[in-house]
C-alpha cells in the first residue's frame, strides 16, 4: 500500500497554489486553454497553429519534440529542431510553450527553449526525471500515468516538489479500462478528488483520452464545468496528414468554435475562459 502524498497534499497547505508561467497564471480565477500540435513536424504548419490558437484564446503553445512513443518504429519527434521552432513561434505570437521531456539529460537543453516541462504519462513515475524536473525550476506539467491512481500521481508530483520546485501542474488525461470504444477513460472526477486532496492544480487533456475528434469538445466541456483550472488541446492544420495522433487531433476551425462554447460554460460557473485579448 502506497503512502499518502505529504508535498502535494492539503495539510501541507491549504491555499490553492497558483503556478505561473510567464504572464500566465494557472489555477487562479479563470481556466486557460493550452493548444497545438501533438508533435512538431513543420516550421509554417506550427506558425499558422500558433496564430490560429492564440486568436482564439489559448494562452500558451504545445508541442512535442521528444516523444514517448509506444512504438520505437514510430516517429520519435524532432529533437532540438523542434524546440527552435516552437520558440520561434512562441516569440512571433506571445504564447510560452510547453513540451514533453524524455530523459533527464535533456533538462539543460530543453529549459533554453521551453517555458514549461511536461512529464508525460509513460513517465509519470521514473523517479530520475521527476526530480531532474524538479531541479530545473521550471514548472511542470505532470500528466497522469493511465495506469496509475490519484494518490500515486500525487507521490509523483512529491518527487518535483521536494527538489524545492513548487511550480508542479497536474493534467488528467485519461486512464485505461476496459472500454475500447475511447482510447482511454477520461476520470471526470479526478478533477474533484485532487481538489479535495491537494492544492496543486489540475488541467484535463481531452485530446488523448478522448482519442477521436468528435468526442474531444464533450470531454472539454465536461471538464471545464467539473472545475479543471484549464485544459491541453491537440489541434492540427491538416489531421489527416498528422505524423502523430492525428485522429484526436481538432481543427483549427473546430477548435474556435470550441473556445467559444467553453468560454459559455466557464461564465455559467463564473470563470470566464478568455476568448480574446480584453477579458
Ligand atoms: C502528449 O501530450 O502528446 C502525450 C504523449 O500525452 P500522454 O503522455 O498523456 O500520452
Ligand atoms: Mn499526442
Amino acid at each position: 500500500m502506497a503512502s499518502s502524498c505529504k508535498l502535494a497534499s492539503r495539510d501541507h497547505k491549504t491555499d490553492d497554489t497558483i503556478v505561473m508561467i510567464g504572464n500566465v497564471e494557472i489555477g487562479g480565477k479563470h481556466p486557460i486553454v493550452i493548444a497545438g500540435p501533438c508533435t512538431v513536424e513543420d516550421e509554417a504548419a506550427l506558425l499558422e497553429i500558433a496564430s490560429s490558437v492564440k486568436n482564439a484564446g489559448a494562452k500558451m503553445l504545445r508541442g512535442g519534440a521528444y516523444k514517448t512513443r509506444t512504438s520505437p518504429h514510430d516517429f520519435q519527434g524532432l529533437g532540438e529542431k523542434g524546440l527552435i521552432l516552437l520558440a520561434k513561434a512562441s516569440d512571433k505570437y506571445g504564447l510560452p510553450i510547453v513540451t514533453e521531456i524524455t530523459d533527464p539529460k535533456d533538462v539543460g537543453l530543453i529549459a533554453e527553449y521551453a517555458d514549461m516541462l511536461q512529464i508525460g504519462s509513460r513517465n509519470m513515475q521514473n523517479s530520475a526525471l521527476l526530480k531532474a524536473a524538479g531541479r530545473s525550476q521550471l514548472p511542470v506539467l505532470l500528466k497522469r500515468g493511465f495506469a496509475c491512481t490519484i494518490n500515486e500521481w500525487l507521490l509523483a508530483a512529491d518527487y518535483i516538489l521536494s527538489e524545492g520546485n513548487p511550480n508542479v501542474v497536474l493534467c488528467e488525461r485519461g486512464i485505461r479500462s476496459f472500454e475500447d470504444s475511447t482510447r482511454f477513460s477520461l476520470d471526470i472526477l479526478s478533477i474533484a478528488v485532487v481538489k479535495k486532496m491537494s492544492h496543486l492544480p489540475i488541467i484535463v487533456d481531452p485530446s488523448h483520452a478522448a482519442g477521436y475528434r468528435e468526442y474531444v469538445a464533450s470531454a472539454a466541456k465536461g471538464s471545464i464545468a467539473a472545475g479543471a483550472d484549464g485544459l491541453m488541446i491537440e489541434v492540427s492544420v491538416n489531421p489527416e496528414t498528422a505524423l502523430v495522433d492525428g485522429r484526436q487531433a481538432l481543427t483549427l476551425i473546430q477548435f474556435s468554435e470550441l473556445m467559444v462554447q467553453l468560454n459559455h460554460i466557464s461564465k455559467g460557473i463564473a470563470r470566464s475562459v478568455s476568448v480574446s485579448e480584453s477579458n
